[in-house]
Protein backbone atom coordinates (compact mmCIF):
# COMPACT_ATOMS: atom_id res chain seq x y z
CA UNK A 1 0.00 0.00 0.00
CA UNK A 2 1.02 3.55 -1.03
CA UNK A 3 -0.32 7.09 -0.52
CA UNK A 4 -0.92 9.61 -2.64
CA UNK A 5 1.45 12.25 -3.24
CA UNK A 6 0.01 15.41 -1.58
CA UNK A 7 -1.47 17.46 -4.24
CA UNK A 8 -0.03 20.78 -5.40
CA UNK A 9 -2.95 22.60 -5.50
CA UNK A 10 -2.99 24.54 -2.37
CA UNK A 11 -6.84 24.73 -1.86
CA UNK A 12 -6.50 20.77 -2.06
CA UNK A 13 -3.90 20.33 0.35
CA UNK A 14 -6.08 20.61 3.83
CA UNK A 15 -8.51 18.24 2.43
CA UNK A 16 -5.65 15.74 2.05
CA UNK A 17 -4.50 16.64 5.28
CA UNK A 18 -7.71 16.13 7.07
CA UNK A 19 -8.22 12.80 5.19
CA UNK A 20 -4.48 11.76 6.74
CA UNK A 21 -5.73 12.56 10.40
CA UNK A 22 -8.67 11.00 10.13
CA UNK A 23 -8.01 7.36 10.74
CA UNK A 24 -10.83 5.96 12.21
CA UNK A 25 -14.67 5.30 10.94
CA UNK A 26 -18.00 5.03 13.00
CA UNK A 27 -19.14 1.04 12.81
CA UNK A 28 -22.66 -0.15 13.22
CA UNK A 29 -23.61 -2.50 15.69
CA UNK A 30 -26.15 -4.85 14.80
CA UNK A 31 -24.03 -7.29 12.85
CA UNK A 32 -25.54 -6.54 9.37
CA UNK A 33 -22.49 -6.29 7.37
CA UNK A 34 -20.70 -9.23 9.05
CA UNK A 35 -23.54 -11.42 7.71
CA UNK A 36 -23.75 -9.59 4.39
CA UNK A 37 -20.07 -10.57 3.47
CA UNK A 38 -20.66 -14.23 4.95
CA UNK A 39 -22.91 -14.63 1.94
CA UNK A 40 -21.14 -12.84 -0.41
CA UNK A 41 -18.29 -15.51 0.79
CA UNK A 42 -21.07 -18.32 -0.18
CA UNK A 43 -21.56 -16.94 -3.20
CA UNK A 44 -18.17 -16.37 -4.45
CA UNK A 45 -17.08 -20.26 -3.72
CA UNK A 46 -20.20 -21.25 -5.31
CA UNK A 47 -19.58 -18.99 -8.12
CA UNK A 48 -23.19 -17.63 -8.36
CA UNK A 49 -21.99 -14.19 -9.63
CA UNK A 50 -25.15 -13.10 -9.92
CA UNK A 51 -25.71 -13.69 -5.64
CA UNK A 52 -22.36 -12.25 -5.35
CA UNK A 53 -23.64 -9.02 -7.21
CA UNK A 54 -26.85 -9.35 -4.93
CA UNK A 55 -25.24 -9.58 -1.61
CA UNK A 56 -22.59 -6.79 -2.92
CA UNK A 57 -25.82 -4.33 -3.48
CA UNK A 58 -27.34 -5.30 -0.19
CA UNK A 59 -24.33 -4.39 1.98
CA UNK A 60 -23.46 -1.30 -0.18
CA UNK A 61 -26.99 -0.77 0.85
CA UNK A 62 -26.94 -1.22 4.26
CA UNK A 63 -23.49 1.00 4.39
CA UNK A 64 -24.51 3.64 2.95
CA UNK A 65 -27.85 3.69 5.62
CA UNK A 66 -25.57 3.55 8.63
CA UNK A 67 -23.28 6.58 7.13
CA UNK A 68 -26.20 8.39 5.73
CA UNK A 69 -25.17 8.85 2.15
CA UNK A 70 -27.08 7.91 -1.12
CA UNK A 71 -26.61 4.53 -2.09
CA UNK A 72 -23.59 3.91 -5.09
CA UNK A 73 -24.96 1.17 -8.00
CA UNK A 74 -22.54 -2.22 -7.85
CA UNK A 75 -21.34 -3.90 -10.82
CA UNK A 76 -19.78 -7.25 -10.59
CA UNK A 77 -17.75 -8.24 -13.52
CA UNK A 78 -16.16 -11.30 -14.46
CA UNK A 79 -12.49 -9.73 -15.35
CA UNK A 80 -11.03 -6.24 -15.23
CA UNK A 81 -11.85 -3.85 -17.97
CA UNK A 82 -9.78 -2.93 -20.34
CA UNK A 83 -9.93 0.85 -19.35
CA UNK A 84 -9.80 1.59 -15.82
CA UNK A 85 -9.19 5.42 -14.42
CA UNK A 86 -6.05 6.21 -14.85
CA UNK A 87 -5.92 8.07 -12.31
CA UNK A 88 -6.00 5.33 -9.93
CA UNK A 89 -4.56 3.04 -12.11
CA UNK A 90 -3.08 1.31 -9.23
CA UNK A 91 -6.85 0.03 -8.32
CA UNK A 92 -6.35 -3.95 -9.60
CA UNK A 93 -9.68 -5.14 -8.12
CA UNK A 94 -12.52 -2.38 -8.51
CA UNK A 95 -12.88 1.43 -8.99
CA UNK A 96 -15.27 3.86 -8.26
CA UNK A 97 -16.26 6.96 -10.40
CA UNK A 98 -17.63 10.01 -8.22
CA UNK A 99 -19.86 11.22 -11.34
CA UNK A 100 -22.02 8.09 -11.55
CA UNK A 101 -21.71 7.06 -7.28
CA UNK A 102 -21.24 3.63 -9.00
CA UNK A 103 -18.12 0.85 -7.84
CA UNK A 104 -16.98 -1.70 -9.91
CA UNK A 105 -15.44 -4.73 -9.26
CA UNK A 106 -14.51 -8.25 -10.62
CA UNK A 107 -14.08 -11.44 -9.71
CA UNK A 108 -10.59 -12.40 -11.55
CA UNK A 109 -7.45 -10.59 -11.69
CA UNK A 110 -6.37 -9.34 -15.26
CA UNK A 111 -3.00 -10.82 -16.00
CA UNK A 112 -3.19 -14.56 -15.13
CA UNK A 113 -7.38 -14.53 -15.00
CA UNK A 114 -7.44 -16.23 -11.25
CA UNK A 115 -9.88 -16.35 -9.50
CA UNK A 116 -9.79 -12.95 -6.74
CA UNK A 117 -9.86 -14.13 -3.28
CA UNK A 118 -12.85 -13.44 -1.33
CA UNK A 119 -10.53 -11.49 1.65
CA UNK A 120 -9.50 -9.14 -1.35
CA UNK A 121 -12.73 -9.41 -2.75
CA UNK A 122 -14.37 -7.75 0.65
CA UNK A 123 -11.30 -5.47 0.83
CA UNK A 124 -11.51 -3.48 -2.56
CA UNK A 125 -15.32 -3.43 -1.78
CA UNK A 126 -14.81 -1.18 1.31
CA UNK A 127 -12.11 0.51 0.09
CA UNK A 128 -14.20 1.18 -2.73
CA UNK A 129 -17.33 2.56 -0.52
CA UNK A 130 -14.56 4.92 1.31
CA UNK A 131 -13.99 6.45 -2.07
CA UNK A 132 -18.17 6.91 -1.71
CA UNK A 133 -18.03 8.31 1.64
CA UNK A 134 -14.99 10.37 1.06
CA UNK A 135 -17.07 12.36 -1.57
CA UNK A 136 -20.47 11.89 0.01
CA UNK A 137 -20.15 11.97 3.60
CA UNK A 138 -16.78 13.67 4.21
CA UNK A 139 -16.95 16.35 1.16
CA UNK A 140 -13.30 15.87 0.12
CA UNK A 141 -12.87 17.80 -3.11
CA UNK A 142 -10.90 14.42 -4.45
CA UNK A 143 -10.47 10.74 -2.67
CA UNK A 144 -6.85 10.46 -2.14
CA UNK A 145 -5.00 7.66 -0.75
CA UNK A 146 -3.88 9.14 2.26
CA UNK A 147 -2.76 6.48 5.69
CA UNK A 148 -5.97 7.86 6.65
CA UNK A 149 -8.15 6.15 3.98
CA UNK A 150 -6.45 3.15 4.37
CA UNK A 151 -7.18 2.82 7.81
CA UNK A 152 -10.25 3.88 7.26
CA UNK A 153 -11.37 1.45 4.72
CA UNK A 154 -9.12 -1.54 7.09
CA UNK A 155 -11.74 -0.31 9.75
CA UNK A 156 -14.52 -0.90 7.68
CA UNK A 157 -12.75 -4.01 6.16
CA UNK A 158 -12.10 -6.12 9.72
CA UNK A 159 -15.19 -5.25 10.84
CA UNK A 160 -17.75 -7.03 8.50
CA UNK A 161 -15.26 -9.72 7.76
CA UNK A 162 -14.90 -9.86 11.85
CA UNK A 163 -11.35 -10.10 12.25
CA UNK A 164 -8.77 -8.07 14.68
CA UNK A 165 -7.83 -4.93 13.58
CA UNK A 166 -4.23 -3.88 12.98
CA UNK A 167 -2.59 -1.18 13.90
CA UNK A 168 -0.89 0.21 10.50
CA UNK A 169 2.66 1.68 10.67
CA UNK A 170 3.90 3.46 7.95
CA UNK A 171 7.37 4.72 6.40
CA UNK A 172 8.21 7.62 4.39
CA UNK A 173 8.75 6.93 0.24
CA UNK A 174 9.01 9.16 -2.59
CA UNK A 175 7.65 12.38 -3.28
CA UNK A 176 5.91 12.73 0.08
CA UNK A 177 4.14 9.81 -0.11
CA UNK A 178 3.94 7.03 2.47
CA UNK A 179 4.48 3.40 2.26
CA UNK A 180 2.96 0.69 4.63
CA UNK A 181 5.71 -1.12 6.91
CA UNK A 182 4.59 -4.49 6.58
CA UNK A 183 6.87 -6.07 9.02
CA UNK A 184 6.31 -3.58 11.81
CA UNK A 185 2.35 -3.89 10.78
CA UNK A 186 2.48 -7.60 11.00
CA UNK A 187 4.77 -8.31 14.31
CA UNK A 188 2.22 -5.91 16.18
CA UNK A 189 -0.47 -7.49 18.34
CA UNK A 190 -4.17 -6.92 17.16
CA UNK A 191 -5.33 -3.68 18.42
CA UNK A 192 -7.59 -3.29 20.98
CA UNK A 193 -9.05 -0.13 20.22
CA UNK A 194 -12.98 -0.02 18.95
CA UNK A 195 -14.07 1.26 16.23
ZN1 LIG B 1 -8.71 3.69 -4.37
Amino acid sequence: MLTDAPPRKANHRAGFLESDRSRTLDLPQDGCLPAISQSIESAMKAGATADVRRACAEFLTAASEFYEVPTCGIRVLSARPLRVRESWSTELFGDYTPETMLIRVWMRTAVRKEVTSFGTFLSTLCHEFCHHLDYQKFGFQDSWHTRGFYERAAVLYHYARGTPRKQLFWLPAKGGRRRIDWPRTNRSAPSSRVG
